[in-house]
Protein backbone atom coordinates (compact mmCIF):
# COMPACT_ATOMS: atom_id res chain seq x y z
CA UNK A 1 0.00 0.00 0.00
CA UNK A 2 0.85 3.40 -1.06
CA UNK A 3 1.11 6.29 1.86
CA UNK A 4 -0.11 9.88 0.96
CA UNK A 5 2.72 12.54 0.63
CA UNK A 6 1.45 14.34 3.59
CA UNK A 7 0.61 11.11 5.56
CA UNK A 8 4.51 9.92 4.80
CA UNK A 9 5.94 13.54 6.17
CA UNK A 10 3.79 12.73 9.70
CA UNK A 11 5.48 9.47 9.77
CA UNK A 12 8.66 11.08 8.89
CA UNK A 13 8.28 13.80 11.89
CA UNK A 14 7.07 10.87 14.57
CA UNK A 15 10.24 9.21 13.82
CA UNK A 16 12.04 12.01 14.16
CA UNK A 17 9.99 13.18 17.42
CA UNK A 18 10.52 9.21 18.87
CA UNK A 19 14.49 9.16 18.24
CA UNK A 20 15.06 12.56 19.57
CA UNK A 21 13.11 11.72 22.65
CA UNK A 22 14.92 8.38 23.04
CA UNK A 23 18.17 10.21 22.80
CA UNK A 24 17.42 12.92 25.39
CA UNK A 25 16.70 15.96 23.25
CA UNK A 26 12.86 16.54 24.36
CA UNK A 27 10.35 18.96 22.44
CA UNK A 28 8.51 20.31 25.35
CA UNK A 29 9.88 22.54 28.15
CA UNK A 30 10.08 21.05 31.77
CA UNK A 31 7.31 23.79 32.71
CA UNK A 32 6.22 23.98 35.81
CA UNK A 33 9.16 22.41 37.35
CA UNK A 34 11.58 24.98 35.74
CA UNK A 35 11.06 28.13 34.19
CA UNK A 36 10.07 28.58 30.74
CA UNK A 37 11.63 30.83 28.90
CA UNK A 38 9.79 32.56 25.70
CA UNK A 39 11.21 34.46 23.12
CA UNK A 40 12.68 38.04 23.12
CA UNK A 41 9.78 39.39 20.30
CA UNK A 42 7.15 37.49 22.57
CA UNK A 43 3.82 39.74 23.10
CA UNK A 44 2.55 38.98 26.98
CA UNK A 45 0.14 40.47 29.25
CA UNK A 46 0.39 44.39 28.66
CA UNK A 47 1.87 46.59 31.76
CA UNK A 48 1.32 50.28 32.79
CA UNK A 49 4.00 52.52 33.49
CA UNK A 50 2.30 54.13 35.76
CA UNK A 51 5.12 56.98 35.89
CA UNK A 52 4.77 57.13 32.13
CA UNK A 53 1.00 56.58 31.42
CA UNK A 54 -1.28 60.18 31.81
CA UNK A 55 -4.68 58.37 31.73
CA UNK A 56 -5.08 59.72 28.56
CA UNK A 57 -7.31 56.68 27.66
CA UNK A 58 -6.15 56.55 23.90
CA UNK A 59 -5.17 52.61 24.79
CA UNK A 60 -8.99 52.33 25.62
CA UNK A 61 -10.41 53.33 22.09
CA UNK A 62 -8.01 51.17 20.02
CA UNK A 63 -8.42 47.77 22.38
CA UNK A 64 -10.28 45.66 19.85
CA UNK A 65 -12.00 43.32 22.90
CA UNK A 66 -12.59 45.90 25.07
CA UNK A 67 -10.34 44.18 27.76
CA UNK A 68 -9.18 47.81 28.72
CA UNK A 69 -12.11 50.13 29.60
CA UNK A 70 -12.44 53.54 31.32
CA UNK A 71 -15.05 54.91 33.92
CA UNK A 72 -15.01 58.30 34.77
CA UNK A 73 -16.33 59.10 38.30
CA UNK A 74 -17.34 62.73 38.34
CA UNK A 75 -19.15 62.21 41.89
CA UNK A 76 -15.42 61.05 43.25
CA UNK A 77 -13.69 63.50 45.14
CA UNK A 78 -11.15 64.01 43.75
CA UNK A 79 -13.25 63.32 40.08
CA UNK A 80 -11.35 59.78 39.38
CA UNK A 81 -10.73 58.13 35.86
CA UNK A 82 -10.36 54.31 36.42
CA UNK A 83 -8.84 53.00 33.63
CA UNK A 84 -9.26 48.92 33.88
CA UNK A 85 -7.54 46.28 32.13
CA UNK A 86 -8.74 43.11 32.18
CA UNK A 87 -6.44 39.96 30.67
CA UNK A 88 -9.00 37.39 30.50
CA UNK A 89 -10.16 39.16 27.21
CA UNK A 90 -7.17 40.50 26.47
CA UNK A 91 -4.85 38.85 22.87
CA UNK A 92 -2.33 40.54 22.99
CA UNK A 93 -2.66 42.03 20.07
CA UNK A 94 0.14 44.92 20.88
CA UNK A 95 -2.80 47.62 19.80
CA UNK A 96 -2.47 49.81 23.05
CA UNK A 97 1.24 49.52 23.28
CA UNK A 98 1.37 50.57 19.19
CA UNK A 99 -0.98 53.23 19.86
CA UNK A 100 0.05 54.62 23.30
CA UNK A 101 0.09 58.88 23.32
CA UNK A 102 2.99 58.57 25.31
CA UNK A 103 4.78 55.46 23.80
CA UNK A 104 5.78 53.92 27.03
CA UNK A 105 2.57 54.13 29.18
CA UNK A 106 1.64 50.67 28.55
CA UNK A 107 4.09 47.77 26.87
CA UNK A 108 3.47 43.82 26.21
CA UNK A 109 5.48 41.64 28.66
CA UNK A 110 6.76 38.74 28.77
CA UNK A 111 4.67 37.70 31.44
CA UNK A 112 2.26 34.56 29.64
CA UNK A 113 1.22 32.46 32.86
CA UNK A 114 -1.38 34.16 33.51
CA UNK A 115 -4.32 31.04 34.07
CA UNK A 116 -6.43 31.38 37.43
CA UNK A 117 -9.54 29.70 38.31
CA UNK A 118 -11.12 33.44 39.44
CA UNK A 119 -11.89 35.55 36.22
CA UNK A 120 -12.49 38.59 38.79
CA UNK A 121 -9.50 38.69 40.16
CA UNK A 122 -7.81 38.98 36.46
CA UNK A 123 -8.16 42.66 36.29
CA UNK A 124 -5.95 45.15 37.45
CA UNK A 125 -7.05 48.99 37.53
CA UNK A 126 -5.57 52.56 37.94
CA UNK A 127 -6.81 55.71 38.89
CA UNK A 128 -5.88 59.19 37.57
CA UNK A 129 -7.55 62.76 39.02
CA UNK A 130 -9.47 64.09 36.35
CA UNK A 131 -9.19 68.05 35.87
CA UNK A 132 -13.18 70.00 35.46
CA UNK A 133 -13.28 73.03 33.72
CA UNK A 134 -13.48 75.60 36.51
CA UNK A 135 -16.21 77.59 34.70
CA UNK A 136 -18.49 75.21 33.66
CA UNK A 137 -17.15 71.69 35.11
CA UNK A 138 -17.07 69.56 32.34
CA UNK A 139 -14.35 67.31 32.21
CA UNK A 140 -11.44 68.27 30.32
CA UNK A 141 -8.98 65.03 31.00
CA UNK A 142 -6.82 63.90 33.34
CA UNK A 143 -4.47 66.33 35.71
CA UNK A 144 -1.51 64.53 34.39
CA UNK A 145 -2.27 64.69 30.72
CA UNK A 146 -2.33 68.61 31.16
CA UNK A 147 0.96 68.64 32.62
CA UNK A 148 2.13 66.38 29.91
CA UNK A 149 0.67 68.73 27.18
CA UNK A 150 2.67 71.69 28.97
CA UNK A 151 6.02 69.81 29.10
CA UNK A 152 5.75 68.38 25.25
CA UNK A 153 4.80 71.95 23.81
CA UNK A 154 8.03 73.89 26.06
CA UNK A 155 7.30 77.57 25.24
CA UNK A 156 4.57 77.29 23.47
CA UNK A 157 2.66 76.25 26.12
CA UNK A 158 2.64 79.52 27.52
CA UNK A 159 0.10 80.67 25.15
CA UNK A 160 -2.38 78.50 26.75
CA UNK A 161 -3.14 79.51 30.53
CA UNK A 162 -5.04 76.44 31.55
CA UNK A 163 -1.60 74.52 31.20
CA UNK A 164 0.52 76.81 32.80
CA UNK A 165 -2.41 76.43 35.94
CA UNK A 166 -2.38 72.53 35.48
CA UNK A 167 1.24 72.43 35.92
CA UNK A 168 1.61 75.45 38.68
CA UNK A 169 -1.19 73.09 40.46
CA UNK A 170 1.19 69.76 40.09
CA UNK A 171 4.16 71.98 41.27
CA UNK A 172 1.76 73.57 44.43
CA UNK A 173 2.66 76.82 43.00
CA UNK A 174 -0.77 77.82 41.86
CA UNK A 175 -1.69 81.19 44.29
CA UNK A 176 -4.65 80.63 46.06
CA UNK A 177 -6.42 83.45 44.48
CA UNK A 178 -6.84 81.58 40.90
CA UNK A 179 -7.76 78.77 42.84
CA UNK A 180 -11.75 78.66 41.59
CA UNK A 181 -14.73 76.93 41.99
CA UNK A 182 -16.75 77.10 39.21
CA UNK A 183 -19.49 79.69 38.86
CA UNK A 184 -21.26 79.33 35.79
CA UNK A 185 -23.76 82.61 36.51
CA UNK A 186 -20.36 84.82 37.18
CA UNK A 187 -20.80 87.31 33.78
CA UNK A 188 -17.05 86.67 31.92
CA UNK A 189 -14.24 89.16 33.25
CA UNK A 190 -10.74 89.05 32.09
CA UNK A 191 -9.67 87.01 35.33
CA UNK A 192 -11.17 84.05 33.71
CA UNK A 193 -8.32 84.10 31.18
CA UNK A 194 -5.96 82.83 34.41
CA UNK A 195 -8.70 79.66 34.89
CA UNK A 196 -8.63 76.10 33.59
CA UNK A 197 -11.24 76.22 30.90
CA UNK A 198 -12.63 73.41 28.57
CA UNK A 199 -12.32 74.59 25.27
CA UNK A 200 -15.78 75.38 24.76
CA UNK A 201 -15.89 77.59 27.95
CA UNK A 202 -12.46 78.81 26.19
CA UNK A 203 -13.74 79.82 22.82
CA UNK A 204 -16.96 81.79 24.69
CA UNK A 205 -14.53 83.57 26.56
CA UNK A 206 -12.70 84.14 23.56
CA UNK A 207 -16.19 85.99 21.93
CA UNK A 208 -17.23 87.48 24.80
CA UNK A 209 -14.11 89.59 26.00
S1 LIG B 1 -3.06 43.90 23.82
FE1 LIG B 1 -4.81 44.26 22.45
S2 LIG B 1 -6.54 43.23 23.45
FE2 LIG B 1 -4.92 43.43 25.00
S3 LIG B 1 -5.37 45.33 26.05
FE3 LIG B 1 -3.95 45.85 24.41
S4 LIG B 1 -5.27 46.44 22.68
FE4 LIG B 1 -6.57 45.35 24.15
S1 LIG C 1 -2.62 55.62 25.72
FE1 LIG C 1 -0.76 55.38 26.96
S2 LIG C 1 -0.71 57.21 28.24
FE2 LIG C 1 -2.82 57.06 27.45
S3 LIG C 1 -3.93 55.88 29.04
FE3 LIG C 1 -3.19 54.40 27.56
S4 LIG C 1 -1.21 53.71 28.38
FE4 LIG C 1 -1.73 55.59 29.45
Amino acid sequence: MRLPKPKLRELKEAIIAVSSTLSGRRFTTKFPAKPCRVPENYRGKPEFDLDTCIGCGACVNVCPTEALTQIDDTQAEPPTRKITHRYDTCIFCGNCSENCTTETGIKLSQQWDLAGLDRAAMAETHDFELQKCEKCSAIIGTKKHLVWLYEKLGPLAYTNPSLLIAKSGELQTKPQAIQQQPQPEKAADASDFMRILCPKCKCELNIQL
